[in-house]
C-alpha cells in the first residue's frame, strides 16, 4: 500500500470523512512561501498554514532558536520547574500586548487556551463571591473544536446539534451588521445590551473574536462595535475575553486587532501566528486583578495544567518568532499585501458567481452565492501552482507576510480565475 493510500484509509482530516476521504497532497517541503509537492509541483502558499506561519517556512532565525534550544532540552515539566524561553516570552508579551495583560498561562493548543479562559472567568466568580456560569457569544462565532470551546461557537454552524444533550447551551447574540470601513449603525449594540440587561447576573463573561470572525464566515466588522461591548461589559459588570487566536500578531494590520478599537479585554487568547507556525503553543493572558481574584477565591489556584505546558521549544520559537516580526517591516508589509489584494481581487465582484469581495490588512475574501466544490477547486488551485483552502461559499487567503508582489499576484489570479469557471 502506498503512502498516499495509508493515508486515504487510516488517518483522517480535519473535518473529514474516512469513508467519502477528499483527496489529499503529498507535500515534501517548504520554504519561503512555497509548498514543495511530492510529485515536483511547487505551489505558493496562500493559506499560511491557517493563519500561522507570517514568515513563511523554513525561517533560518526560528530553525537556529528550535535548534538552539533542542540542544539544552526540548521539553521538562512545568509543575514545580521554570526555565528562561517561558519567561523570556512572557515578559516579550507583556511589551506588545494590549495594556494590563500580564498574567500569563501558556496552553498547547488554541482550543485549550479557550477553555482556560472559560475557566479563568468562572472561577472569578467564585472569587467575587457571586458565581455566574454562563457565557455569551456572537453569532457566527468561532472559539475551537474543544467542548467548552465549541459551546460558545455559532450554534448552527452544526456542531451544537450534533453533541446536544452534552455541550452547555450559551446566550447568542446576533453578530454586528456594522462592516469594518463604513458607517457604524448604533442599533448594533442593541441586542448585546438586552442581553445583557436580561442575563447579567449570570454571565460570567462575553466571548468575541474583535473585528474578524475568522471561520464563522470571514466578516470584518466595525470597531465601534467592540468599543461599544467593552463599555456595556463594564457598565453590566461581566468578563469580556477576546479571542486573538486568528487576528493576533498583525495579521489585520495592528498587532492585536482589539487596537483597532483602542480597547483591552480582561482576557485574552492567542495561538495560531505564536510559535510562527512552527509548533503547537497558545497563551490565555489576564489582568492582575481577575488572577488574584481567581487565587483569593475557593479554589485558591487555577485548576489547569497540562503536561506539555510551557514546552521550552515552542517557547524559544515564539521568541524568536516575536523578535522577526517586530525587527520587520510588518505594517508596510501588511499595507502593500492589503493594497494588492483589493486591487486585483476588485474584478472578481463583477463576476455573476461573486456575492462579495473584502479585504482586510493581510485577509482577502471573495464569497460567492453557491458553496466551492472543494475537491474539485482545489485540483484546478494545485494546477495553477497555487495553494488555497476554500470552504463553503468562502474563497479567501491569508498569505505569509514575506510574500512578494508577483506570488500574491498568482494568487488573487487564480482565485478569479476560478471564479469565472464556476
Ligand atoms: C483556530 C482558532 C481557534 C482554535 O485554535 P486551535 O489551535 O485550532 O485549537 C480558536 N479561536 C479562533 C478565533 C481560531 O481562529
Amino acid at each position: 500500500m502506498s503512502n498516499q493510500n495509508f493515508d486515504l484509509h487510516h488517518l483522517w482530516h480535519p473535518y473529514t470523512s474516512l469513508t467519502r476521504p477528499l483527496p489529499c497532497y503529498e507535500v515534501d517541503s517548504a520554504e519561503g512561501v512555497y509548498l514543495q509537492l511530492k510529485d515536483g509541483r511547487r505551489l505558493v502558499d496562500g493559506m499560511s498554514s491557517w493563519w500561522a506561519c507570517l514568515h513563511g517556512y523554513n525561517v533560518p532565525e526560528l530553525n537556529a532558536a528550535a535548534t538552539a534550544q533542542l540542544g539544552k532540552m526540548s521539553h521538562v515539566m512545568f509543575g514545580g520547574l521554570t526555565h528562561d524561553p517561558a519567561i523570556e516570552l512572557c515578559r516579550a508579551l507583556t511589551k506588545v500586548l494590549p495594556s494590563a495583560l500580564d498574567r500569563f498561562f501558556l496552553a498547547d493548543s488554541g482550543s485549550v487556551s479557550v477553555e482556560v479562559a472559560l475557566k479563568m472567568a468562572i472561577q472569578y466568580w467564585h472569587g467575587r463571591g457571586t458565581p455566574k456560569t454562563r457565557f455569551a457569544s456572537l453569532s457566527r462565532g468561532y472559539h475551537g473544536d474543544t467542548f467548552g470551546a465549541m459551546s460558545v461557537c455559532d450554534p448552527n454552524g452544526g456542531m451544537h446539534s450534533l453533541y446536544k444533550g452534552f455541550l452547555p447551551e450559551h446566550i447568542f447574540v446576533s453578530r454586528p451588521e456594522s462592516c469594518f470601513g463604513e458607517e457604524f449603525d448604533q442599533s448594533d449594540l442593541q441586542a448585546l445590551e438586552a442581553v445583557f440587561e436580561q442575563h447579567h447576573h449570570e454571565l460570567a463573561a462575553l466571548i468575541l473574536e474583535p473585528v474578524v470572525q475568522g471561520a464563522g464566515g470571514m466578516r470584518f466588522y466595525h470597531p465601534n462595535y467592540l468599543k461599544g461591548a467593552r463599555e456595556l461589559c463594564e457598565r453590566y459588570d461581566v468578563l469580556l475575553i477576546a479571542d486573538e487566536i486568528a487576528t493576533g500578531f498583525g495579521r489585520t494590520g495592528k498587532l492585536f486587532a482589539c487596537e483597532w478599537a483602542g480597547i483591552s479585554p480582561d482576557i485574552i487568547c492567542i495561538g495560531k501566528a505564536l510559535t510562527g507556525g512552527y509548533m503547537t503553543m497558545a497563551a490565555t493572558i489576564t489582568t492582575k486583578h481577575v488572577a488574584e481574584t481567581i487565587c483569593n477565591g475557593p479554589a485558591g489556584v487555577l485548576m489547569h495544567g497540562p503536561t506539555f505546558m510551557a514546552n521550552p521549544l515552542a517557547c524559544a520559537v515564539a521568541l524568536a518568532s516575536l523578535k522577526l516580526l517586530l525587527e520587520s517591516p510588518w505594517q508596510q508589509r501588511i499595507q502593500s499585501i492589503e493594497e494588492q489584494m483589493r486591487r486585483e481581487l476588485a474584478p472578481a465582484l463583477e463576476l455573476p458567481s461573486v456575492a462579495d469581495v473584502r479585504v482586510l490588512g493581510g485577509i482577502g475574501v471573495v464569497e460567492l452565492h453557491e458553496p466551492l466544490n472543494v475537491a474539485e477547486v482545489q485540483k484546478q488551485l494545485v494546477e495553477l501552482g497555487v495553494w488555497i483552502r476554500p470552504f463553503g461559499k468562502l474563497f479567501y487567503i491569508m498569505p505569509p507576510y514575506v510574500i512578494q508582489p508577483d506570488e500574491l499576484s498568482k494568487l488573487t489570479s487564480a482565485m478569479v480565475a476560478v471564479c469565472e469557471g464556476v
